[in-house]
């Protein structure tokens, strides 16, 4: 496919723009030659990126079981809502008595979304999940400070962690202190006991964690953390396992990030806009990130708390994110948030049964929101990888789940349905898998060719790594 840039001729493009009406002014460095634009019709324009979209696969186009990132369906009306011009034709420099709906738009939805995780106090300002964390990590960090407590430097992050929990907290400037997973997929209570001490700041928990499970040790976990003096974090990225049913602030939580974009319904393939909205106890609220929206009598305005870590990002973080946030937990409801979350559950706990019929699971169930396959054995038995398998998929038009991902689990496929798929959608999903399993045995080669009904088929992953070409060469 050609670039946009390569395609038209000039004369060929169109100009809407009216004759000027205003005084021209000249710039002191003016472009010494004409900007290189396309110069096609607006047809033209629309097919080069109907023709793009048809290329690509998203959750509008099929089943899109992306573990860890829940790639769920975002009801339209959220849409609707983020794109009303009170909130999309304001300025955030403009009065604070000019935008009071909008205030009042991001105080309710920190509001309701402290009442779902158990928290006091909620900022929108992280602009993902990752940054969540570390503005976490550093409300924590800003706590042993304000004792004078500068012995505690080190973060307990369990091996089944998410990826960026041990990342974050270097970034935050701590010692990450790793610490091992038992066979049942829970965090090994005892290695815990040996890992906390004086030098302890905190332990992040992602619950559930990589493997789909929910700790089941959770409540020792914090006890443990907080008598040694620690604070404890909880990765809520993925809150639809359990929104609603119960709340980290009960399990003994002090700071949380929500990932306004995977659980509370913003889309977020492509890379964003996301919001990684932190929310914590009241004793650590005076460090949250300025400002936040206050109720004022009768309306709101913006406060800097009091030691406050200061910004992490341009003024209220992505906010139309939170109003996406705002417009779902009200759609849904006190009835319909645990229900989702209880559909969320259910659906994986369905395929994990309907696939265990011939894959093998990293973990014993019942699981929560999503669950691990590994396929270890059918390699050592066939030849075909998880990466086979998953571009087998792709001729049946359906998404990969995560694949290699948790590190902890060999040839590991990581599949999360989602509350919203239908059983239909999962009886039919369920068959091309168990079908690929059984063309690992029948026809190895046919999953080693895969993906051939595709735009592209089977990239040279190794050829790419290698000889990287990092400039486009256009076509003549
Ligand atoms: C996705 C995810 C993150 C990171 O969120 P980003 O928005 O990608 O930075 C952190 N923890 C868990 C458990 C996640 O699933």
């Amino acid at each position: 496919m050609k670039l946009i840039f390569e395609k038209g001729a000039p004369g060929q493009g169109l100009s809407l723009m009216p004759p000027c009406d205003v005084p021209e002014i000249t710039l002191s460095r003016p472009r010494t030659e004409p900007l290189d634009l396309p110069h096609v019709s607006e047809t033209e324009l629309t097919r080069h990126y109907t023709a793009l979209a048809k290329r690509v696969h998203g959750v509008n186009d099929g089943f899109y079981p992306l573990g860890s990132c829940t790639m769920k369906y975002n009801p339209k009306i959220n849409e609707d809502m983020a794109s009303l011009p009170g909130f999309t034709q304001i300025h955030p420099l403009q009065p604070q008595e000019t935008v009071q709906g909008c205030l009042e738009a991001i105080h309710t939805a920190g509001k309701l979304l402290g009442e779902i995780t158990g928290m006091d106090a909620i900022t929108f300002q992280p602009a993902a999940g990752a940054h969540g964390e570390f503005t976490g990590l550093l409300l924590i960090k800003a706590y042993h400070r304000s004792r004078n407590d500068a012995a505690r430097t080190k973060i307990i992050v369990p091996d089944s962690a998410h990826g960026t929990n041990p990342a974050s907290a270097v970034m935050a400037g701590f010692t990450v202190v790793n610490i091992p997973s038992g066979p049942d997929g829970c965090v090994d209570v005892e290695a815990l006991r040996q890992a906390v001490g004086p030098d302890t700041a905190g332990l992040m928990l992602t619950n559930p964690n990589t493997v789909g499970i929910f700790d089941k040790n959770i409540l020792e976990i914090t006890k443990t953390v907080h008598e040694a003096g620690g604070l404890c974090y909880y990765d809520g990225a993925n809150l639809n396992a359990v929104m609603g049913v119960v709340r980290p602030g009960d399990m003994g939580f002090d700071v949380i990030h929500l990932n306004l974009h995977k659980t509370f319904s913003t889309p977020h393939g492509g890379g964003g806009p996301g919001s990684g909205a932190v929310g914590c106890k009241k004793f650590l609220a005076r460090f949250l990130p300025g400002p936040v929206a206050e109720k004022d009598g009768d309306g709101y305005r913006l406060v800097r708390p009091e030691d406050s870590i200061g910004r992490v990002k341009n003024f209220y973080g992505n906010f139309a994110v939170a109003v996406r946030a705002l417009t779902y937990v009200l759609t849904l409801g006190r009835e319909g948030i645990p229900e989702a979350a209880k559909n969320a559950v259910l659906n994986a706990n369905y395929m994990m049964k309907r696939l265990s019929e011939k894959y093998a699971m990293a973990y014993a169930g019942p699981c929560m929101h999503e669950f691990v396959m590994t396929l270890q054995d059918l390699k050592d038995e066939t030849g075909c990888s998880a990466m086979d398998v998953a571009k087998g998929l792709l001729d049946h038009g359906i998404h990969p789940p995560t694949m290699y991902f948790p590190l902890i689990v060999h040839e590991a496929l990581m599949v999360e349905p989602t509350e919203t798929e239908s059983q239909e959608t999962m009886d039919e999903v369920c068959g091309v898998f168990l079908s690929l399993w059984d063309l690992a045995h029948e026809n190895p080669q046919a999953l080693h060719d895969a993906p051939t009904r595709t735009p592209v088929g089977r990239l040279d992953e190794v050829g790419a790594a290698r000889n990287p070409v990092l400039r486009y060469l256009p076509h003549d």
